[in-house]
C-alpha cells in the first residue's frame, strides 16, 4: 500500500496550515511497517495558533449558535460520519492496525456518541433553589470555554469524539491532539466537520508528539479544560502540567481488568465473552479483561476452553478481517515482549502463544499468548501489558478473589460470572472501580457513565456525567 493522499497540514480556524517550522512525522502502517502519510509536528506555537482560534470562536461565531443548532450540527455531523462509514474505518485500520470489522464497530460507536450527545445539547438546564420569597436563586449550565483533547491510539475516532462530542455539545470550542501513532482519522474528523458546517475555529487539530504539542496544549494558559485518556505515567505529567493553573481534568488512565468467574457460572458465555475480552483490540483496549480470576474447581476446564477457543483465533492484517491484527508499534510490541519475558522468569506457566507468528515476518504481530499459574504479585499480575496478553489466577473463597481482584494499582472495571445475585451484588459493592459488570463484558453504552478510581484516574465519560465535564454552575441570586 502506498502513501495515502493526506495534506500534510494542521486544521486550525478551518483552514488546512502548514506547521509553522514545516517539520512532519511519518504515520506508519503497523500491519507493514510501511509509511501511510506525513503530517505536521506542530510545536507550541502553532497549538496557541489553535486555541487563539478557538477562544476567537468561542466569544465570537459559536457563542451565537443557540443549543439546538448545536446539536442539528453535531446530528449532521453523525449522518456524514455515517455516510462514509466504510473509508473511515478502513483509515482507521491502516492507521491503527485493527481488523476492518472492529473499526467498523468503532465508526458506528462514534456515531452513536455523537447523536446522543446532539441530542442532549438542547437539554442542558440549570436548577431553581427555593429560598424563600425574598431571593430568587438559579443556576446556569456554561460552557468551560477552549477545552483541549488528548488522546491514545488504541481508539483513535472513538476516543476523539468521545469527549470532543460532548464538549461541542456544552458549548465549549475544542483543540483536539491525536496521538502520533494514529493521527489520521482526526485529520478526516476535521474535514468532515468543515463540509457539515461548524463554524472556523470551534473544533481545531494539531498533530505532534505528546512531550512537545500536547504539553503545549494542557499547558496553554486559554485552555480552561482537559481530558486525556492514555497511560497513568503520561497522566501524572498531564497533572503537574496544569497544576499550577488549577485546570479541571478528565483523566481515563488504564486499568488490570478482573474477570471473575464462579463454578455456578455459564461457563460457555463466560469463555466467549472472556476471548472478546482479552483479545479484542489485540488486548490493546483500558477496561480489556487482562485477568482471569477462576474459582478453584472450573480452572483447569475454563483454562482449557479458552486456550482452544483462543488457538483458534486468526491473527492478520486488519484488512484481512482477521480476529487480531498487529500492536499498534514495535515499541508496544517489545513491551508485551518484555513482559512475556518477565512472566517466563517470575515462574508463570505459559499456555498459549508468546511469540510473534511464524507466518507474519512483517508488522508488529503477536500471538494470543495465556499465563497460568499466575502469582498475583507477579509484575504480569499487576502492571497493564496492553497486549493480547492475559494471566489466570485461582482462587477459593469470595474474600480472596476480591481481596486479589482489588489489590492493583489500577481501579477501571471489573466482571463477575455467576448465577447468585446475592454474591454478584456483593461483589459489585465491594470491587473498587469504576464500573461492575455482571455475566457479561463490555457492558453499558453510549448513555452509561465510565471511568476508574485510583490509579485508573478520575472523572466520568460518556452518559450526561461525560457533558457536565465542560460545564460550570454558575449560581444567580436576585433579591427581591
Ligand atoms: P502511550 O505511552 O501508550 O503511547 P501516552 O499516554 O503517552 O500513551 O499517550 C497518549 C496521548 O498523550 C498521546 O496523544 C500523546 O501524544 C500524549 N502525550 C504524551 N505525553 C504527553 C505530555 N507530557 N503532555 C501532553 N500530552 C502527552
Amino acid at each position: 500500500m502506498s502513501k495515502l493522499e493526506f495534506p500534510n497540514a494542521l486544521f486550525i480556524d478551518g483552514k488546512w496550515v502548514p506547521s509553522a517550522r514545516r517539520e512532519s512525522f511519518e504515520s506508519v502502517n503497523p500491519a507493514t511497517e510501511e509509511v501511510l502519510a506525513s503530517v505536521p509536528r506542530a510545536d507550541a506555537h502553532d497549538v496557541d495558533l489553535a486555541v487563539r482560534a478557538a477562544k476567537k470562536a468561542f466569544y465570537g461565531e459559536w457563542s451565537e449558535v443557540t443549543p439546538s443548532e448545536r446539536g442539528r450540527l453535531l446530528y449532521q455531523l453523525a449522518q456524514a460520519i455515517q455516510s462514509r462509514r466504510e473509508e473511515l474505518a478502513e483509515l482507521e485500520t491502516l492507521d491503527n492496525g485493527k481488523p476492518l470489522r472492529e473499526a467498523l464497530g468503532d465508526v458506528d460507536g462514534v456515531v452513536q456518541t455523537i447523536q446522543y450527545n446532539a441530542g442532549a445539547a438542547d437539554k442542558l438546564q440549570g436548577d431553581t433553589i427555593p429560598l424563600g420569597k425574598e431571593v430568587v436563586d438559579f443556576t446556569w449550565l456554561e460552557p468551560l470555554g477552549v477545552t483541549a483533547h488528548i488522546v491514545p491510539w488504541n481508539f483513535p475516532l472513538g476516543i476523539a469524539v468521545r469527549s470532543v462530542a460532548p464538549a461541542l455539545a456544552a458549548g465549549c470550542t475544542v483543540v483536539l491532539k491525536p496521538a502520533e501513532e494514529s493521527p489520521l482519522s482526526a485529520l478526516r474528523l476535521a474535514s468532515i466537520a468543515k463540509e457539515v458546517g461548524f463554524p472556523d475555529g470551534v473544533l481545531n487539530v494539531v498533530t505532534g508528539f505528546g512531550e512537545e504539542a500536547g504539553a503545549a496544549l494542557v499547558r496553554h494558559p486559554q485552555v480552561r479544560g482537559v481530558t486525556f485518556t492514555g497511560s497513568a505515567e503520561t497522566g501524572r505529567k498531564i497533572v503537574a502540567q496544569t497544576a499550577e493553573a488549577l485546570k479541571p481534568l478528565v483523566l481515563e488512565l488504564g486499568g488490570k481488568n478482573a474477570l471473575i468467574v464462579f463454578a455456578d457460572a455459564d461457563l460457555e458465555r463466560a469463555v466467549s465473552d472472556a476471548i472478546e475480552a482479552v483479545f479484542g483490540n489485540c488486548g490493546q483496549v483500558c477496561s480489556a479483561a487482562s485477568r482471569l480470576l477462576l474459582h478453584r474447581s472450573i480452572q483447569g476446564e475454563f483454562v482449557e476452553r479458552f486456550c482452544e477457543r483462543a488457538s483458534s483465533l486468526k491473527v492478520a492484517p486488519g484488512l484481512e478481517n482477521g480476529d487480531l491484527g498487529p500492536l499498534i508499534s514495535k515499541e508496544q510490541l517489545q513491551r508485551a515482549q518484555d513482559y512475556i519475558r518477565s512472566g517466563l522468569q517470575e515462574g508463570a506457566e505459559l499456555r498459549l502463544g508468546g511469540k510473534r507468528p511464524a507466518h507474519l515476518p512483517r508488522g508488529y504481530f503477536l500471538e494470543p499468548t495465556v499465563f497460568e499459574a499466575v502469582n498475583p504479585q507477579m509484575r504480569i499480575a499487576q502492571e497493564e501489558i496492553f497486549a493480547p496478553v492475559v494471566v489466570a489466577m485461582p482462587f477459593d473463597t469470595d474474600e480472596e478473589a476480591i481481596r486479589i481482584a482489588n489489590e492493583v494499582d489500577y481501579g477501571l472495571v471489573a466482571g463477575v460470572y455467576t448465577q447468585d445475585i446475592r454474591r454478584a451484588m456483593t461483589f459489585a459493592q465491594k470491587l473498587e472501580c469504576g464500573s461492575v459488570w455482571i455475566n457479561g463484558w463490555y457492558l453499558g453504552g453510549v448513555q452509561a457513565p465510565t471511568g476508574g478510581v485510583k490509579a485508573s484516574g478520575f472523572g466520568r465519560e460518556r452518559g450526561l456525567a461525560g457533558i457536565h465535564n465542560y460545564l460550570q454552575i454558575k449560581n444567580v441570586a436576585i433579591k427581591l
